[in-house]
């Protein structure tokens, strides 16, 4: 188990998965963060865990960034 916590507004979500968008602020799920709560998670979903969240930051500084080159 775990939590999401939306980067735009702070809001938690409770859950295995984060909302389809923010009911606070309208973010997309992209903007979700998730928190593994439980110590005793197996060690296959951490992967997982830690997979997604490089995803995020990538995904984050590519919004930053110039446009690809296509
Ligand atoms: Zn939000």
């Amino acid at each position: 188990m775990g939590e999401w916590e939306c980067a735009n507004c702070g809001h938690i979500h409770d859950g295995q998965e984060a909302p389809r968008v923010c009911p606070d602020c309208g973010a997309p799920k992209e903007r979700f963060a998730f928190y593994p709560l439980d110590d005793q998670a197996p060690d296959e979903w951490d992967d997982e865990v830690y997979d997604l969240l490089l995803s995020l930051e990538e995904a984050d500084n590519e919004q930053t960034g110039d446009p690809p080159d296509g």
